[in-house]
């Protein structure tokens, strides 16, 4: 029997800021569209729902009461572990993006820094991260960093030492989209050994790089996050969707002897405090 320190967490991420339904007709938009795929990938061993709001032309939005529909739906009908993307494509103003930390998600995302994306520049200046950090901080939400190059691994850690996220700190190697960290293993194992000691990890591979980087942080004791957001395609030419995106890489990942965690063993090896996501 796997120890569950040593089972796998399984992040999707459904929906993310860009596909449409124009470029995949998989892609959950609406709240409730979200919540059934979310319980579809709940069933095929995804312990993390990282969540995006778009509204009804299909655009990014920071509207709380989507976020809120989404989130209190899921309470109800699934023991996922949510987390809210704190990312700017829906509106790059500090307030619209502490805001929707009001619905109280055990877990939101946060970008220790900037970075390029393929046709924008994706702005984290330090008072923005050092808001949304002493905002988690204040509503007990766990931090997820997300790490697009090395330097930013080294902002988290600077976070830690004011104290503003405390141990064990946990991060999601966000690799291959154009712009940042290239999807290569050695960039991999590098970002690992720069990680403090009993940190957590999971891997986000861009694009054709998911399901490769994935297997590798199966084998690397990390954990994966897989989802629409990162990756439309299953194969090339063939459309994916998440469930089908979970369902292998939880195939793969028991073939390889790593069971996988429920939410519950996630909240454990996360180490999500008890009282996380109350009151
Ligand atoms: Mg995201």
């Amino acid at each position: 029997m796997t120890m569950i320190a040593d089972k796998l967490i399984i992040t999707v991420a459904p929906t993310g800021s860009v596909p449409k339904k124009k470029d995949t007709p998989y892609i959950p938009i609406t709240p409730k569209e979200i919540t059934e795929c979310a319980l579809r990938c709940e069933d095929e061993g995804a312990s993390i729902l990282h969540i995006h709001a778009r509204d009804q032309e299909e655009n990014p939005s920071d509207d709380l009461e989507i976020f809120k529909e989404i989130v209190e739906s899921l309470m109800k009908r699934s023991d996922l572990i949510l987390q809210i993307s704190t990312g700017g494509r829906a509106g790059s103003e500090v307030e619209s993006r502490i805001r929707r930390l009001q619905v109280r998600p055990e877990m939101a995302s946060l970008t220790t820094g900037s970075v390029n994306f393929p046709t924008a520049a994706y702005v984290n200046p330090p008072d923005l991260i050092e808001g949304l950090a002493r905002e988690m901080k204040r509503l007990k939400i766990k931090p997820e960093m997300e790490i697009f190059d090395v330097s930013m691994v080294y902002n988290a850690l600077r976070l830690r030492d004011r104290e503003l996220v405390s141990d064990p700190l946990h991060f999601n190697l966000v690799m291959g989209l154009q712009g940042a960290i290239p999807s290569t293993i050695e960039h991999m194992v590098h970002l690992c050994r720069c990680l403090p000691p009993g940190s957590t990890w999971t891997v986000s591979g861009i694009g054709e790089a998911q399901l490769r980087l994935g297997i590798h942080a199966i084998l690397m004791k990390g954990h994966v996050r897989v989802g629409l957001e990162d990756n439309i395609y299953h194969r090339k030419g063939e459309l994916a969707t998440n469930e089908g995106q979970v369902r292998r890489i939880a195939s793969l990942s028991r073939e390889m002897g790593r069971e996988i965690a429920t939410p519950e063993d996630a909240r454990k090896i996360l180490r999500l405090s008890p009282t996380m996501g109350d009151n």
